[in-house]
């Protein structure tokens, strides 16, 4: 075969031409468009070097300065595209089931939850001669459509009101009715306050089993038969402490890699027994509204961020105030003293992990763009539509901020009063 390298001048405009709609397509093409930088286990940032730049006209590799390629939209789109690429994997006669309860905050699975699927996938697969499945254990309802995509073979939706708010006595039931019934080899469950920390501690008591609580790391222990060990964050996060894998497990955030290489069968499941009702002692009186100007920004769920293009700023923290909104600013806001230090977003401000980014008048700096790469949906508003915000965006407005969010404000009122209206 010839060994002449075909050009096709199109498609090398489209990876040079950074605001062409298709150039991230082309560049995953290219094998650039994963991700570049991720958050390591400890915290520590880890670089993928070969994933920076596109192959320019003549073959060459660029590297693009700008910072687009490090958002998270080029790593979003690179995981669509490995997405489509992954490998349907369906495990009919399982040996064994590794149970997961994830915590779907907000209806969804979690970055958490995707880790300890990941952690759960390395339980499973361990022996391919004997491959496990993955059963997750889902309470309520949920938006979530890519349990597959997660790593789930099996899925035990239990949709009851009985599940609804702080239940553990009803999930509690309904996790030994799956232990009396399918009887999984191992339970893993998220570390966190509102997910599995509670539950997790009670199923280990009911099933008489000492858990493992801070697990951050798994690694087979010896031969086959395999068994695990497990390092886990003890004394106050001072010490790790290593010892065999037990059966419950409560993991923490990053303790492995989520899936991205296959895609699951998320077979529907159901229990042949009805699930025992539990007496329950506890009363859940519904959630407490908080002040979010009192959240921490990197636990903050939605954020309103101002730069230097928000003049009104009595605008801005009406329409942070009416939205419900965390405040966050650029560097240059918090220089020129419109916003505390503490609230400062970026490299040498905090790393924000929202689900809603909205970044006001803020150009994109690289700086500021690190620190908003975990964000899951990022939105702007601004004058400049060449702007590397907005080139990071999965929506942008382009118009004045004081204008935009006095529009803004004006329609979530509006829609606030019909609703009152209609109640
Ligand atoms: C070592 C170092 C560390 C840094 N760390 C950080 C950090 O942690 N966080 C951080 O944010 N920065 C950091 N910076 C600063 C960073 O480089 C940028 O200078 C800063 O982020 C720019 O802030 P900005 O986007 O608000 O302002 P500008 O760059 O001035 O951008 C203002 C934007 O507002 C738009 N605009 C103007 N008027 C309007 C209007 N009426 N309506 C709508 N849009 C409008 C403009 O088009 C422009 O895009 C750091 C810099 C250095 C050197």
């Amino acid at each position: 075969m010839s060994e002449i390298r075909r050009r096709d001048p199109r498609r090398e405009w489209i990876a040079r031409n950074r605001l062409h709609p298709e150039h991230l397509s082309v560049l995953a093409e290219q094998g650039v468009g994963a991700a570049s930088e991720w958050l390591g286990p400890n915290g520590v940032v880890r670089k993928n070097p070969h994933a920076i730049g596109f192959i320019g006209p003549n073959g060459v590799k660029r590297i693009d300065r700008s910072g687009a390629q490090q958002g998270g939209q080029a790593a979003a789109e690179g995981t669509r595209a490995a997405q489509d690429s992954r490998r349907n994997v369906i495990i009919e006669a399982p040996a064994f089931l590794v149970a997961v309860v994830p915590e779907l905050s907000g209806g969804r699975l979690s970055g958490h939850d995707k880790d300890l699927l990941g952690l759960a996938r390395h339980l499973a697969d361990a022996d391919p001669e004997h491959p496990g499945a993955v059963l997750a254990v889902v309470f309520g309802e949920h938006k979530e459509d890519a349990f597959g995509e997660a790593g789930i073979d099996r899925l035990l939706h239990l949709d009851d009101d009985a599940y609804v708010g702080f239940a553990p006595e009803a999930r509690l039931a309904a996790l030994s009715a799956v232990e009396r019934e399918l009887a999984p080899r191992h339970w893993l469950l998220p570390d966190s306050p509102l997910g599995g920390a509670d539950l997790g501690r009670r199923l280990a008591l009911r099933l008489g089993e000492r858990p493992a609580t801070g697990v951050w790391q798994i690694e087979a222990d010896g031969e086959a038969p395999l068994g695990w060990r497990c390092t886990a964050r003890g004394a106050a996060e001072s010490l790790d402490i290593q010892r065999p894998l037990p059966r419950v497990a409560l993991a923490l955030a990053e303790c492995a890699e989520p899936v991205d290489e296959t895609r699951h069968a998320a077979e529907p499941l159901s229990l042949a027994e009805a699930i025992p009702s539990a007496l329950s002692r506890i009363e859940d009186l519904g959630q407490v509204a908080v002040d979010p100007a009192g959240v921490a920004l990197a636990e903050a769920e939605f954020i309103v961020s101002g730069g230097n293009g928000v003049k009104d700023w009595d605008g801005f923290h009406h329409a942070a105030k009416v939205l419900g909104a965390t405040e966050g600013a650029s560097r240059v806001a918090v220089d020129d003293g419109f916003m505390a230090r503490d609230r400062q977003v970026g490299a040498t401000g905090t790393w924000v992990t929202a689900r809603v980014y909205l970044a006001v008048g803020i150009s994109g700096a690289i700086q500021h763009l690190q620190g908003i790469q975990s964000c899951d949906k990022v939105v702007t508003i601004n004058l400049d539509p060449g702007c590397d915000m907005i080139k990071r965006a999965d929506l942008a407005v382009i118009g004045d901020s004081a204008e935009i969010l006095a529009a803004l404000v004006a329609k979530v009122e509006q829609q606030r009063g019909g609703q009152r209206d209609a109640a």
